[in-house]
């Protein structure tokens, strides 16, 4: 059976191009950056040619990028390593949609004696910027705000978010993990002072990540170690995936115009259809500030473990909102702080597209996602009066 893949946001493919680029750094170039030898030595230079390149995808200066083992490690290292350079501010603000990454961190500070206040969002998913300006206070050591959300693909206003939280005097970090290699980016003319970023959101492989640390800012850093990373980030560098994350930024930045409106044009039609064609559905997050690639719809009075399974049965890979999928007990955070209903939460998928979808794909998920959600409507005791919704009603409603 062919697997129709559309869950880009938890993972996705390695390009080729990126597993070749890769490859003669586990056989042929194994020596270790830090190295005297000149073996050693190309490798160092393979290294600062990958810093280019991600520093290209961003706008940035290379100087200013740090690698890391992931999107998770970025985001910590960033948190944790302004608190430490300003022990004195003890204040951090945060949203109630961030990634566990930055949301768990901030409970565990809030246990830890600092003061962590999380923004509301609204029935879109966006935030209230006027919530922001009057949180953040003098003690503020860091605002960490997503620039783009995992679950419903709603990006903030991260610039305007920005020139706020610097009018205040603070320091901003944005968690781009999705955002990186699906919109322009460009750091150069930005009021972003840390940006996370992760290699297997963008077509390298997992267990890579970076962390870009404006020049001038004080930071202390996070794993402590040798002089990797300008004393940035100790542990010898996972030398093959930070050149497959540079070779990712290099394609991604190449195709990313022709791209992003072949995607957006297969994520539009395949929310619209199935707008058309199930029962009660509904899109969770804003109409237009959102991803290109994601789309996140709920259908009241049915699981989503079970839409999940069905559609696994056709070979169709997505994911949901709903609890037992996501590997915890709670539904999802985001949603719930939308104030999306209880049970449509629980109905919730995530269809999350690449590059590497096409229309033939799009095609089969509005073949067999209608009638699936049809089906459990039927055998669900609270649904089985159904009705098509028109595709504006809802999302207009939302808008
Ligand atoms: N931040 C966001 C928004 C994410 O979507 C993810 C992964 O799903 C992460 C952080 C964590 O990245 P990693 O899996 O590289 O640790």
């Amino acid at each position: 059976m062919k697997v129709v893949y559309t869950d880009n946001n938890a993972t996705t493919m390695v390009a080729p191009e990126v597993v070749e680029a890769m490859l003669p750094y586990f056989t042929e170039y194994y020596g270790n950056p830090s190295s005297m030898h000149s073996f050693g030595g190309q490798v160092a230079r393979k290294i600062d040619n990958a810093r280019q390149q991600v520093a290209d995808i961003l706008g940035a200066d290379p100087s200013e990028i740090v690698f890391t083992s992931c999107g998770t490690e970025s985001d910590n290292a960033a948190i944790w390593g302004i608190l430490r350079a300003n022990p004195h501010k003890r204040h951090i603000v945060t949203s109630r949609v961030e990634h566990p990454a930055v949301y768990n961190l901030g409970k565990y500070l809030a246990q830890s004696g600092y003061h962590v206040t999380e923004l509301g969002v609204d029935s879109n998913g966006m935030l209230n910027l006027s919530e922001l300006a009057d949180a953040v206070r003098e003690d503020t050591a860091i605002v960490s705000i997503m620039y783009a959300n995992n679950e419903t693909g709603v990006i903030f206003p991260i610039e305007e978010i920005g020139a706020i939280v610097k009018q205040k005097g603070s320091i901003l970090h944005t968690d781009a993990v999705q955002a990186v290699g699906k919109i322009p980016l460009n750091l150069s003319k930005s009021t972003i002072d840390l940006l996370t970023l992760s290699g297997h959101k963008l077509h390298a492989p997992k267990g890579v990540g970076a962390l870009f640390v404006r020049k001038g800012i004080t930071f202390s850093p996070f794993v402590i170690g040798g002089h990797q990373e300008k004393n940035r980030r100790g542990g010898t560098e996972n030398v093959p995936s930070i050149i497959g994350l540079g070779k990712a930024c290099e394609l991604a930045k190449k195709f990313m115009n022709e791209e992003t409106t072949r995607v957006k044009q297969m994520r539009d039609k395949l929310e619209n259809e199935i707008l058309k064609k199930a029962p009660d559905p509904r899109v969770n997050g804003h109409k237009t500030q959102r991803l290109p690639n994601t789309t996140n719809m709920s259908f009241e009075y049915v699981e989503g473990e079970a839409i999940l399974l069905l559609l696994n049965e056709k070979g169709i890979c997505a994911s949901s909102g709903s609890a037992c999928t996501s590997g915890s007990l709670e539904p999802s955070h985001v949603l719930r702080a939308m104030g999306v209903p209880f049970t449509a939460v629980h109905g919730s998928v995530r269809l999350s597209l690449s590059r590497y979808n096409t229309m033939e794909d799009v095609d089969c998920i509005i073949e067999h996602l209608p009638p699936i959600i049809r089906r459990l409507r039927e055998i669900s005791p609270y649904g089985r009066e159904t009705k098509v919704q028109e595709p504006t009603a809802r999302i207009s409603a939302r808008a």
